[in-house]
């Protein structure tokens, strides 16, 4: 099999589109409004009001005809729905894991795992932080540890593999606490907080090494895997000749579970999964999702959605599926490059992120530079993006102090198959006006601050100089 996948060379959609969503059209005035009314907050705006919707690639991605198709054989037994054996099958054939239980979505699997691994005053490492998984694993009594590389949280950085473990911090935290309080190191594929960056095949060998010798097991958060898995194709030795759908195998293959929200990489609007090697671990999550979730045959999930599933796992691992959708991202950040644009490099699997520090000196972080900057890009052209700094890291759960993370970053995420080149070229036009306006841009306090993923649900006012 050849490969086509230089960075330099010219690509396109493997697709072609079937249907169309008509957006509508909004005055500054109008959004001017809506933002105030939103409390400043992006994810409080109405989806209407937007033009271009970079919030998120989560549950947004376009399905093919294939997957709509796949919708219609949908087997809605309680029990044992055909369109759950298939997506076992094709979780088994395509990740290696053995056994799957479906959730309603990621942070459902994040839930049940956590419950049934973590005990309280654990430690969880991870390649650094993701908002509802560090929250489950707090929920369930456990800390968690970033043992991320440090170049991860230098925005600036141009390492190949910033999600990389470090294992000395690993070793660190062993001699500290101890490897029996250690449940197991979560790791992220294509880490969404350090800016979409992968981890390598040759850290995760090392990290495989290193729980064997500590007995902890490794937890995959596979949400991203097949986008982490084409920059190992493009940049590690060894890989530039395999598969994408190989080198997820191997990935998966070197973890022992993992929890999916299946509304990233695998382009369905709703659901997840657990899944896992040991019977055991298996027992007890089949006894856990009839609590919380539904009977372990669908927890949680229509069977159209597990059909829908299925086939879309098969599309993302697809290479020039995934070389398109990199290749898009790519496209935006480079364009943004070319203008003077402070992003997070390298450019990401799923979003480009912008630094708000760079851009906002005059906010100092205590006033969320990059919840103003997103609010600020939405008023100047109607795109919809997302605060990844302060806001999103909270609170420290024993101080109560606000966790101040070195990167203020905003996120423009790339909804798969959804947006056009040209599409594109509007939000770079707009991220240009609102740096030239950026003096203008206040700081912001919070009006109302949610006790859990504040986030989501907390309101903003202006801060008048
Ligand atoms: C989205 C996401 C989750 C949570 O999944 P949901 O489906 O939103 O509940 C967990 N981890 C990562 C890395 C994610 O991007």
């Amino acid at each position: 099999m050849t490969h086509h996948n230089t960075s330099n060379e010219v690509w396109a959609e493997p697709f072609k589109i079937k249907m169309v969503e008509l957006l509508k059209v909004t005055s500054r005035e109008d959004r001017e409004k809506a933002i105030k009314e939103a409390g400043y907050n992006t994810f409080l705006l109405k989806s209407e009001d937007v033009y271009i919707d970079l919030l998120t690639d989560s549950g947004v991605g376009a399905m093919s005809d294939r997957q709509w198709a796949g919708m219609m054989m949908g087997d809605e037994a309680y029990a044992g729905s055909a369109n759950f054996y298939r997506l076992e099958a094709t979780v088994k054939q395509y990740y290696s894991y053995q056994y799957t239980v479906p959730t309603h979505q990621g942070r459902g699997a994040e839930n049940i795992l956590s419950q049934i691994l973590i005990k309280d005053g654990d430690y969880v490492p991870g390649n650094m932080y993701f908002t509802t998984t560090r929250l489950h694993q707090e929920l369930a009594g456990g800390k968690f540890v970033d043992v991320i590389i440090d170049e991860a949280h230098d925005p600036a950085s141009t390492h190949p593999f910033k999600g990389n473990v470090d294992i000395a911090k690993l070793d660190k935290l062993v001699a500290e606490v101890g490897a029996e309080k250690i449940p197991y190191v979560c790791i992220a594929t294509a880490v969404n907080m350090a800016g979409g960056q992968p981890i390598s095949l040759g850290n995760l060998k090392e990290l495989r090494v290193w729980a064997d010798k500590h007995d902890i097991m490794i937890v995959h958060d596979m949400t991203r895997v097949a986008e982490n898995a084409y920059f190992i194709q493009q940049r590690e030795d060894g890989y530039r000749e395999k598969s994408i759908a190989e080198i997820v195998h191997e990935i998966c293959s070197l973890t022992d579970a993992a929890t999916m929200s299946s509304k990233k990489d695998a382009m369905v609007n709703i659901g997840g999964f657990l899944a896992m090697n040991s019977e055991a671990l298996y027992e007890k999550a089949c006894n856990l999702v009839v609590v919380y979730e539904g009977l372990h045959t669908y927890g949680g999930m229509a069977g159209r959605d597990m059909e829908a599933l299925a086939i879309g796992i098969t599309e993302s691992l697809q290479d020039a599926h995934i070389r398109a959708r990199v290749g898009q991202v790519e496209y935006l950040g480079n364009r943004l490059i070319d203008r003077g644009v402070p992003i997070v490099r390298p450019i990401g699997g799923h979003a480009v992120f912008l630094d708000a520090r760079a851009i906002l000196p005059h906010i100092p972080q205590s006033q969320y530079p990059a919840q103003a900057l997103a609010s600020a890009l939405y008023v100047d052209g109607g795109v919809r993006v997302m605060e990844r700094g302060a806001v999103s890291a909270g609170r420290n759960k024993e101080t109560g102090e606000e966790f101040m993370p070195k990167l203020e970053l905003v996120r423009l995420t790339l909804p798969r198959r959804v947006y056009t080149q040209a599409h594109m070229d509007v939000v770079v036009e707009s991220v240009c006006r609102v740096m030239e306006n950026a003096d203008k841009i206040k700081g912001l306090k919070f009006a109302y601050e949610p006790e859990y993923l504040r986030f989501f649900r907390g309101k903003f006012e202006e801060i008048d100089a």
